[in-house]
């Protein structure tokens, strides 16, 4: 068992920063979590407390039911792999790869053993004899996976390990990593800022902000009902409509348009209660012509490669909406969009929470 448990942890860096704030935790024995976010909302401090190379200020750190908060990262069973790789660029990548158990005292047979297994598994076997510095990208980001596996430990921890490669090269990474985890079924906890990773990659996510977690759920829950609003602009690779309304008459007015009010939504706003209706450009259909829902102009139109990403100018508003490409409409036409049924959120107004 190597569950992964944070009570109450918070973290204040000397001079003040309070990188994680009172964080509670539990991520499940082989799961692949991922810690997304903007930069500085603490990602990187909890995966190095995680690690045991930051020392939580309060609060206490379990793996696999041991409670960790005052033991060293070595006594702690975790491999972590850092953007950079952090590879000795004076090893060969056998020695890169047998360094971490030459540290714990292993046998020379025992270690070139397991390098010749970990580099079997992952495509290195005839790179071996080479420095990291005549590896490509992609290559080295495999050595240093490659010595995190070698150490069999109970927990992964990745820092953004895929931003160093280019695009091709990182959607390739990202598939070979979830199956390499499928695999091995080792807690994984991975840091990324890149939401369309995190969506691809993790069992569940959590979308942090200023120390804390804003929103914790799987992928689907995270993309399909963000929390509130923070999150809802954070994923999706076109990003969520965020449309101000008032609630009139029983419908939600944007604009001079009117939609009509979600059921679980309606007994819990009053006439006249201000809100922030979402909806993802993915879940608007629309319909050239005059018609029910929101309307306007189309004004710009980006092609997505098989779809295209619509923008309408509804009176101040704009809104996106996306097309498959042979319905694209032309700039200067009158549109409708219409909502997908059930797919429309509704926000609170002051807080940006949203209303179930
Ligand atoms: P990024 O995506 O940019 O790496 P992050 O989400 O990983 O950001 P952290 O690196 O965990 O964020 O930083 C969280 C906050 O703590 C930031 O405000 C950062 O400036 C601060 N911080 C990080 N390391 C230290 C340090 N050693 N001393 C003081 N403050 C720090």
């Amino acid at each position: 068992m190597s569950g992964i448990d944070l009570t109450a942890v918070t973290k204040v860096y000397p001079g003040g920063v309070k990188a994680l704030d009172d964080l509670n935790l539990s991520i499940a024995d082989g799961e692949f979590f991922a810690l997304l976010g903007p930069s500085g909302c603490g990602k990187t401090t909890l995966l190095r407390t995680i690690a045991g190379l930051e020392d939580a200020t309060k609060g206490t750190l379990s793996i696999g039911e041991r409670d960790v908060t005052r033991k060293p990262p070595g006594s702690r069973e975790v491999a972590m792999v850092f953007q950079d790789y952090a590879l000795f660029p004076h090893m060969s990548v056998a020695d890169n790869i047998a360094y971490p158990l030459k540290i714990k005292g292993r046998p020379k047979a025992e270690r070139y053993a397991k390098v010749d297994e970990v580099s079997g598994q992952l495509g290195l076997a005839k790179l071996l004899d080479r420095k990291p510095g005549a590896l490509s990208g992609g290559q080295q980001q495999r050595v240093a996976l490659a010595r995190a596996v070698a150490c069999h430990p109970q927990v992964f921890l990745f820092d953004e390990p895929l931003s160093n490669l280019d695009a091709r090269l990182r959607l390739e990474a990202r598939t070979f990593l979830k199956k390499l985890q499928r695999e091995l079924g080792v807690t994984t906890v991975f840091v990324t800022h890149d939401q369309a990773e995190a969506l691809a990659l993790a069992d569940r996510i959590a979308v942090m902000d200023a120390g804390q977690i804003r929103q914790l759920g799987t992928p689907r829950e995270v993309f399909s009902r963000p929390a509130d609003t923070f999150v809802a602009n954070f994923i999706g690779s076109t990003p969520m409509n965020l449309l101000p309304g008032t609630v009139t008459d029983g419908e939600l007015v944007i604009g001079d348009d009117r939609l009509a009010l979600p059921e679980p939504v309606a007994p819990q706003v009053g006439e006249g209660d201000k809100v922030v209706v979402g909806v993802r450009p993915e879940y608007l259909e629309l319909t050239v012509g005059e018609g029910p829902g929101l309307t306007g102009e189309v004004s710009i139109l980006e092609n997505l490669g098989t779809s295209t990403l619509v923008t309408v100018a509804c009176g101040e508003l704009n809104v996106g909406a996306t097309v498959p490409e042979e319905d694209e409409p032309t700039p200067g036409q009158r549109v409708h969009l219409k909502p997908v049924p059930g797919r429309l959120l509704v926000y609170r107004d002051g807080d940006g929470t949203l209303i179930n």
